[in-house]
């Protein structure tokens, strides 16, 4: 005997219900974080099948696969000097995320540095960093710059960015596909797995996403007593090099004109964050 769902019409009547949730505006506005000095205000759409924890599990289950076979090929952690080095950066930025979100300050945190000559960084959902080593030996960063780049992508995952995309991804799958995803059980949190995936590491933030991070990440930096302006001098050394490479630098960050200018104004900005915490320090 075959439930409703598992018929045919039942699955169209489903994928019909779905898009329609989709269609008529289900999604739901959330203020993922509250404004901070930097003024971020955007309202974010998101699809109720999309949920924080589920989200959030998928991307921890991902990190650990990542991080076994990094573990396997020998390029977890390696350099120690380097990983106790970025772990402490970290240590002093996430109290700083309180102020956009008190509760991602109890998120369960992990950071990891990959040996690998990509320059790449990425923050999952939930506070799953991964720092690759190119980055920081190429560009031959220094801790402020650390910081940049890791507040930037903390300010991502704050932000809740990838929750967007993978809200985004499923309306537009389920728009053309006529939506025969199915719903309800393993099915449906086997494509969310595979959906965050996608979303995380083939698609690229927008602009929007971009600039967020980017304005949110000198606010942690300076919050946590890192000279915000390192911003400017790391994206300086990013376009020097010709770009960085990895999702997280796919082809639709701000033209680097835009981002300079705009990170100029906004580390002016925190200055006195950045003040009051060295002077706390
Ligand atoms: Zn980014």
């Amino acid at each position: 005997m075959r439930s409703f769902h598992e018929t045919r019409a039942g699955r169209l009547a489903a994928a019909g219900a779905l898009a329609l949730v989709l269609l008529s505006g289900g999604c739901e506005s959330v203020q993922t974080t509250s404004a901070g000095a930097v003024g971020i205000e955007r309202t974010q759409r998101m699809s109720p099948l999309v949920a924080e924890a589920d989200l959030r599990k998928q991307a921890a289950a991902s990190y650990q696969q990542i991080l076994t076979k990094e573990r396997q090929q020998g390029a977890l952690n390696t350099d120690v000097a380097l990983t106790k080095r970025v772990r402490a950066i970290t240590a002093r930025l996430i109290p700083a995320a309180g102020a956009f979100r008190p509760e991602a300050t109890n998120w369960n945190w992990e950071v990891n540095v990959i040996r690998s000559d990509q320059m790449n960084a990425w923050c999952m959902p939930g506070g799953k960093i991964a720092v690759y080593s190119g980055l920081i030996t190429k560009l031959n960063l220094t801790d402020d710059e650390i910081a940049a780049i890791i507040g930037h992508e903390i300010a991502h995952a704050l932000r809740e960015h990838a929750r967007e995309r993978a809200s985004e991804q499923l309306g537009a799958q389920v728009l053309v596909s006529g939506a025969v995803m199915a719903i309800g059980g393993g099915q449906a949190s086997a494509d969310l797995g595979n959906l965050f995936y996608k979303s995380f590491f083939g698609l690229p933030n927008s602009r929007l996403h971009e600039t967020e991070a980017d304005r949110i990440g000198v606010e942690l930096a300076a919050r946590a007593g890192y000279d915000p302006r390192a911003a400017i001098s790391l994206w300086r050394k990013m376009g020097s090099q010709g770009g960085a490479s990895g999702p997280e630098f796919l082809s639709t960050h701000p033209s680097p004109a835009t981002r300079l200018a705009d990170l100029e104004v906004y580390s002016e900005r925190v200055m006195p964050l950045y003040e009051q915490a060295r002077r706390g320090r």
